[in-house]
Parts: structure tokens; sequence; C-alpha cells
């Protein structure tokens, strides 16, 4: 475009230095395409997060966001807002659970969840309830959801902790029930279908099954952070449905505005009457431009059948991957593709964090996360000549790498 000015000085000295940047300003966007205020594109394999679903500017969600600014952004939960009703009955629909609270973000999301698990465990005379949370889990920066979060990285320099957390292994379930053995105070589980900032680990579908049951015997809430799993990415609408289990509490946030901050609780019968009023609130939550943005991308998503899309385009991907890197999957130095749908990980055996510039002087953007995992989120609009091209660009980097001083 030629209205785009250069870009002089990345560095933006005002603003607090909390994020590694790349030296990168994107101006606009089309489709999975994005292009920096230098003009350059990329193909956005990373979709701002696994926050832009329908990709950028896309043909029916903006003018319906138009439409929706030039009425009311923003009123208040003093009143009635008429779009969490139908956000919130589509959003029962698709997970089969029964109410939804509303806020902005996914800690947001979280936080109302570890409340809700407090307060279950409060409302039947347990005075100092504890939850069970997961190593290398991701679920917020807050006080709360870091303390929640199993990385310490992410946790050093914020103590103390909020206490009230048991920590195991995914996917060990003796290890759970030798953690939680003889323990009353257990009040919930709470972890991610598939992790993401962790790795792209997934659960597997067994353990959620069994956990569900313990859940159920020991009446524990089983809490599903889906807030990067969730919202079509794997090919269902909540990962957990891969297992065919449904759970009582799931905080959804990034996909579900398409790019608008939209973050929600959805609980089941067993949470769905746990606060009163005066328990909860959010003044952005839920407002009405949030309200039509996640309404507009879901009905967007139904009609152009993106969990179908999500489910073909994310197995094409990985096999392609699959196939390019498969020497270095023979020798390990690839350990694995990990995930489901357009959640995809790469497990290198060495650190890749340089992949992530290399790829964008190569119009790829990706992001590396838990320092050797390559993870894809793109807008669940990708095609399979786009995958394709992911795989082009990104498959010789990461040969080279490997390569390099070995
Ligand atoms: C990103 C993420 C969060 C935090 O969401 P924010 O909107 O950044 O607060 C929580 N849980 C999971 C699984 C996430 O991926």
């Amino acid at each position: 475009m030629s209205t785009a000015s250069p870009l002089i000085e990345p560095a933006s000295p005002h603003v607090m230095n909390t994020y590694g940047r790349l030296p990168i300003a994107l101006s606009h966007g089309q489709g999975c395409r994005v292009w920096d205020v230098n003009g350059k594109c990329y193909l956005d394999a990373l979709g701002g997060i696994a926050v832009n679903t329908l990709g950028h500017n896309h043909p029916r969600l903006v003018p319906a966001l138009q439409d929706q600014i030039s009425k009311i952004i923003h009123s208040c939960n003093y009143y009635h807002v008429p779009h969490q009703e139908v956000l919130a009955r589509k959003l029962v629909e698709l997970s089969g659970m029964s109410n939804v609270f509303f806020c902005s973000t996914g800690l947001e999301a979280n936080e109302a969840a570890l409340k809700l698990a407090r307060k279950f465990g409060h409302d039947k005379g347990i005075d100092r309830p504890e939850i069970v949370v997961y190593e290398k889990a991701f679920h917020g920066r807050s006080i709360a959801t870091l303390s929640a979060t199993g990385n310490p990285k992410i946790q050093a320099g914020f103590e103390p902790l909020v206490e009230g957390f048991i920590r195991v292994p995914i996917n060990d379930i003796n290890s759970l029930k030798a953690a939680t053995a003889n323990n009353p105070n257990i009040v919930a589980v709470f972890f991610e279908a598939i992790q993401g900032e962790g790795g792209i680990n997934p659960m597997h579908l067994d353990y959620l099954r069994e956990l569900r049951t313990i859940c159920d015997q020991r009446d524990w809430l089983m809490m599903i952070d889906e807030v990067q799993c969730g919202m079509g990415r794997t090919g269902k609408w909540f990962a957990h449905q891969w297992a065919e289990i449904v759970p009582d509490v799931m905080p959804l946030a990034k996909g579900l505005g398409s790019g608008v901050p939209v973050g929600a609780v959805v609980a089941g019968p067993k949470a769905a009457n746990i606060f009163k009023p005066g328990n909860h609130g959010s003044t952005f939550g839920g407002n009405p431009l949030a309200m039509r943005a996640g309404v507009e991308t879901i009905r967007i998503m139904e009609e152009d059948n993106l969990l179908a899309n999500a489910a073909t385009v994310g197995a094409r991907l990985k096999a392609a991957l699959e196939a390019a890197l498969s020497a270095e999957l023979a020798v390990g130095s690839v350990r694995e593709i990990r995930g489901q749908g357009l959640m995809l990980g790469i497990d290198l055996a060495k650190p890749c964090g340089a992949l992530v510039q290399q790829a964008a002087d190569l119009g790829l953007l990706i992001s590396v996360t838990a320092d050797s995992v390559v993870r894809l989120v793109p807008p669940l609009i990708l095609s399979q000549a786009e995958a394709d091209e992911v795989v082009a660009i990104l498959c010789p980097l990461i040969t080279a790498l490997i390569k390099e001083n070995t």
C-alpha cells in the first residue's frame, strides 16, 4: 500500500519493555497475509498468537463490527446487553454446558475459574480449598494465574505466590492419585487440553476420560483452560471434545473475538450457580462490541465450515512437515511434531529461537515457545496452498539450524 510510511525507529522508548520484540511493525492485513509499514508482506502462521481466527480484514466480520461501532461500543453491566445472551446461548449450545460469564482476556477468564473453584469449596465447608494444576501449564500473568502456571521463569520475582495449588505432571494418572490421596481439601483440577505456551503438549484422551471419572467420584470441578486450544482450532469447537467429555468450567479468550478482546468462562450445572450477584464482575466484560465480535466470529466459522478446514488443512500441514523433516525425525534432531488441527508444535532437540527472525526475513510469521518448539497457530481460514508455503519456507530453515555446529 502506498500510504505506508517508512519505519524509522522500531524501538518504543516510552512503552514498558516487557516483550522481546522483532524489529517489525505491522500495518495491515488481508486473509492470512500481513504487511509491515515498509510494505514487506508476510504469511501469518501465528495469527496474533491464536487470536485472528478469521485472518485479517475479513469481508463479513469488518462490516459487522463497523455497524456495531456506529451503534454502541460500550454500555455497561448495570444494563442488559442483548448480544451477551446471544453469544452465551451459542457457547452453551456448542459446549453442552449451561451458563457463561464474560470478561475480556484469558487471564481474567482463568481468574474467574479459580474464584469459582474456591467458592465451590467454601460453599461445601472447605475453608482452605486446593486446586490441582500441571507442570508446564500456562494460565496467565496475574498473581493467581501465574501461581497456577507451571513455569518458574514466569513466577520468578513475583513471590509470594498464591497458595492452594498442587502440581502434578501431565498424562500420569498415578501421580495425580498419589498427590491427592486422602486430601479432602481438593476442589478442582485445572489444565489446558493442549498446553500452548508449554510447548504444544496434548493431554491424552484416555487421561482426560479417567480424570472426568475421578472428578465425578470425588466431587471436584473439572476446569479446562481452552483459551488457546479452543474455538475450533483443533477441528472441534473445544479440544477436550475429542475425548467426548464435558468439563464443569471452561475459560475461553484468544480466538473468540477474532482480534477483539473477548473472554468468557463457560460453566456446567455444577458451577453455573456458584457466583451470586456481587461475587464477580468486569467493567469491559461482555460489552456490545466484544459480544458482536464473538457472535459474528462464530457465525462466520459455521457458515464457512472452518472447523473442517482447521482439521483437514491442519492434518495436511502436519503430514507435510513430517515428510519434509523425516530425516531429522529419524535421527531425533526433530523430536516430535505434536498437536491437532491448526495448533502444531515442532519440537527440536536444541533451542531454536533464532528461527523466528529467520522466518520473518523470508516472509513467514511463526513463534517459538518453551525454547525449542516452533509453534504454528495460524488463522483457521488457512488454505492448503498457504500450508504448503509454510512448509516450503520453514523446513529448510529448521534443517539448516540443526546442521549448524553439529
Ligand atoms: C494466552 C493464554 C492465557 C492468557 O491469556 P491473556 O489473554 O494473555 O491473559 C491463558 N491460558 C492459556 C492457555 C493461554 O494460551
